[in-house]
């Protein structure tokens, strides 16, 4: 479904990624996990093209996401992004932050695009909470909100940066369980997470970045047990 290679990515000369090589099948979730500062958030910008990646290719099912100057719009329509800070527009209701994108971009009708945004409210357990504002909403709420709002333009691929690290502890859950259900539903996600549980319990695969580097990738059971390399080993220490 994804395939990244050679990607550098350079901020002035600073080289925050570092020749990374890798892919994601269809259906698979991906964690990224890795230190602060070692370029999964910009890894995983340059996925959907927020950030130009300096040189390297990125293949979304077989087809070239730099092939025009802008990216591929057709291919970027299928990648939904949910960030750690939601990024709701505040001045629309629920509903509305559901249904702007696929009537604006896509050209849905209203009713249809209402129908399938109620169908997801659903999904996310906020079904009556249609009419609120983001304002009113607590953190875990609006999250699932910004996780119905990228599925209401029918992704391929989910992006997820550091989904629950703005939550309060008790909202985390319900988070990481809108996102277990989705997994299980067959989509294909890349997670930058902090959450080991979710990454060991849900994730196909690890990828371990540390400095720009794709350090390490394995399944999450051999990864968390025995990890190959010495960062890798220490970065674990330091967080489980
Ligand atoms: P992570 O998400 O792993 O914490 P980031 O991808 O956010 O790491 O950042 C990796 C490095 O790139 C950091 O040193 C950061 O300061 C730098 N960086 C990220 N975005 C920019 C930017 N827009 N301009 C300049 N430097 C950036
Ligand atoms: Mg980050």
């Amino acid at each position: 479904m994804i395939k990244v290679e050679k990607l550098h990515k350079s901020f002035g000369n600073h080289e925050v990624l570092k020749n990374i090589t890798t892919e994601i099948k269809k259906g698979q979730v991906v964690s990224i996990i890795g230190p602060s500062g070692s370029g999964k958030s910009t890894f995983l910008r340059c996925l959907n093209l927020l950030e130009t990646p300096t040189s390297g290719t990125i293949w979304i099912d077989g087809k070239n996401l730099m092939d025009s100057k802008k990216g591929n719009p057709k291919i970027r329509q299928q990648i939904g992004m949910v960030f750690q800070h939601f990024h709701l527009f505040p001045h629309m209701t629920v509903l509305e932050n559901l249904t702007y994108a696929p009537i604006k971009v896509k050209g849905e009708k209203k009713a249809v695009a209402d129908d399938k945004a109620r169908t997801l409210l659903k999904r996310v357990g906020l079904a009556e909470k249609e009419k609120a504002y983001p304002s009113s909403l607590s953190g875990g709420q609006k999250q699932r909100v910004a996780i119905a709002r990228a599925l209401a333009m029918e992704p391929e691929l989910m992006l997820f940066d550091e989904p629950t690290s703005a939550l309060d502890p008790e909202m985390v859950k319900e988070v990481l369980d809108v996102m277990k259900d989705l997994a299980k539903s067959g989509m294909t996600m890349a997670v930058v997470t902090h959450e080991m549980g979710f990454a060991r319990e849900v994730a196909d695969r690890v990828l371990f970045l540390d400095h720009g580097v794709l350090v390490e990738e394995g399944v999450p059971a051999e990864f968390f047990i025995s990890p190959k390399t010495d960062r890798a080993r220490d970065f674990l220490e330091k967080v489980l």
